[in-house]
C-alpha cells in the first residue's frame, strides 16, 4: 500500500539531558523479548527479582517495594494519594519544578500544603526544616526532593527523618534523578516513602516508577478513614498483586510486562557494576565535566550540584535554543534547557547511568567549545 507510513526508525542520539538517559542494548533486547501473561509463574518470578533488586538499590528492607506502572510522576501521585487524606496538613520543600509539582499533587489530594521555600538552586538545612515543623506542628508529612532535576541541586537528607519523626510526621522523598546514581540510603536515613523513575540513572526506558514504603507509611495507610482517591494507584489493592499479600496474586491491572523485563535487566546491570562503583562513576564523571565546563565560562548555578545533572548558566550573548539546536543537529547530542525562572538562562547536562562515561563527557565538552567559539 502506498499510503502506509515508513517504519519507526528513531535517530541515534546521545541523551545528555534531564532524562531519558541512554539505554543499553541489553535492556532494549530484554524489552523486546516475548510477552508473557502477567500471572505466568515465570513472569511473577521476574517481578519478584525486580522488587528484590530494587530493595538493594534503594538500600532498604521494606517489603513493600515495587515498580508502579507509569513514569516518575505516577510514583509521586501514588505516594501522595495513599499517604494523604483530605484535610491533612503537609510541608513541602519548594526549590524548583518538582517541589512545586509535589505541592500541586498534594493539594489535589485535599491537603493543606505549607511550602518551605528557598531560592531555586539552593537546598534546605536542618534548621529550616525544624523552623517549618515548629510553625506547622500539625503537619503529618514532609515531602522533599533529593535530586531537583530542574536546578541540579542536591539535597542532603541525613538527619531529616529524626526531626520529622519527632513530630509524628512521615518523610516522603523524590529520588527520581538520584536512584542508581547518587548515594541514597532509605533505611539508614529513615525515609518512610520514596519514589523514583526508570529513565534517569537506571538507564531504562521511561514507563515504571519504583516506590518503597516503610513500616510507618504502611501503618498510616492502614489507618486511613477515607478511601484512596485513585483506584489505579491504591496501594492496598496493588500490594496484593506485587507482594502476593501472603496469599494468591490478585489481578488489579495488567502489569507492563515488557517494561518489567527492561527494568529487571537494567537493575542486573546496576548490580553487576556494583552500586558503590556506579555511584563513584557518576561522581567522577561530574568532576570531569565540571573541570571542563568552568574554563569555558559555564558556571554552575546550584551551590551543591548533583552528579547526575549539571545545571550551568548560559554565558552573556550566547543563544540558548540556537546552541542546543546545533548540539542536536551537528553532534546528535541532547541537553536540556532551563525551566521556570531559569528558562533561556541555563543549560542542563545530564550524566545519568549509561550516559555517564568519559567518552560522552569529552564529546559534549568538545562540542560546546566549538559552539561557544562562534
Ligand atoms: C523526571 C522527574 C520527575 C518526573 O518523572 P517523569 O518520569 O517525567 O514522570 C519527578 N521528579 C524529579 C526530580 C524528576 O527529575
Amino acid at each position: 500500500m502506498s499510503d502506509t507510513l515508513p517504519s519507526t526508525q528513531p535517530a541515534e542520539r546521545i541523551l545528555l539531558g534531564p532524562g531519558p538517559s541512554p539505554v543499553p542494548h541489553r535492556v532494549l533486547r530484554a524489552l523486546g523479548a516475548p510477552t508473557l501473561g502477567h500471572l505466568d509463574p515465570q513472569y511473577l518470578g521476574f517481578m519478584d527479582d525486580t522488587c528484590a533488586m530494587l530493595r538493594t538499590v534503594f538500600q532498604t528492607k521494606n517489603a513493600l517495594t515495587f515498580p508502579v506502572s507509569g513514569t516518575g510522576m505516577a510514583g509521586m501521585e501514588c505516594c501522595a494519594v495513599n499517604l494523604i487524606e483530605p484535610g491533612d496538613e503537609v510541608i513541602v520543600g519548594i526549590n524548583g519544578v518538582f517541589g512545586t509539582r509535589m505541592k500541586d499533587v498534594m493539594e489535589r489530594c485535599g491537603a493543606t500544603v505549607h511550602g518551605l521555600e528557598t531560592t531555586w538552586g539552593e537546598t534546605f538545612t536542618l534548621e529550616q526544616l525544624k523552623a517549618a515543623l515548629d510553625a506547622h506542628p500539625k503537619a503529618k508529612l514532609v515531602g522533599i526532593v533529593h535530586a531537583e532535576t530542574s536546578t541540579g541541586a542536591h539535597q542532603p537528607l541525613e538527619g531529616f527523618a529524626d526531626l520529622v519523626h519527632a513530630r509524628g510526621a512521615l518523610l516522603l522523598v523524590d529520588a527520581v534523578t538520584s536512584l542508581g546514581g547518587h548515594e541514597l540510603k532509605v533505611d539508614a536515613w529513615g525515609i518512610d516513602a520514596i519514589y523514583s523513575g526508570t529513565q534517569k540513572c537506571l538507564s531504562c526506558p521511561p514507563g515504571l516508577s519504583p516506590v518503597s514504603f516503610g513500616e510507618l507509611a504502611l501503618a498510616r495507610m492502614d489507618a486511613r478513614k477515607a478511601k484512596v482517591q485513585s483506584w489505579y494507584l491504591d496501594v492496598s489493592m496493588l500490594r496484593k498483586y506485587y507482594t502476593g499479600g501472603g496469599g494468591a496474586r490478585v489481578y488489579h491491572h495488567t502489569a507492563p510486562i515488557n517494561m518489567t523485563y527492561a527494568l529487571r535487566e537494567a537493575l542486573i546491570m546496576v548490580l553487576e557494576e556494583g552500586l558503590d562503583t556506579r555511584i563513584a562513576r557518576h561522581a567522577a564523571m561530574h568532576q570531569r565535566l565540571r573541570a571542563g565546563l568552568e574554563p569555558l565560562g559555564l558556571r554552575y548555578i546550584p551551590t551543591r550540584s548533583l552528579h547526575s545533572l549539571n545545571c550551568v548558566a548560559i554565558p552573556e550573548g550566547v543563544d540558548d535554543a540556537g546552541g542546543r539546536k546545533r548540539l542536536l543537529q551537528d553532534y546528535g547530542i541532547e541537553i536540556g534547557g532551563g525551566l521556570g525562572p531559569m528558562a533561556g538562562k541555563a543549560w542542563r547536562i545530564g550524566l545519568m547511568g549509561h550516559g555517564a562515561t568519559v567518552r560522552n563527557v569529552d564529546l559534549v565538552l568538545a562540542a560546546l567549545r566549538e559552539i561557544l567559539k562562534r
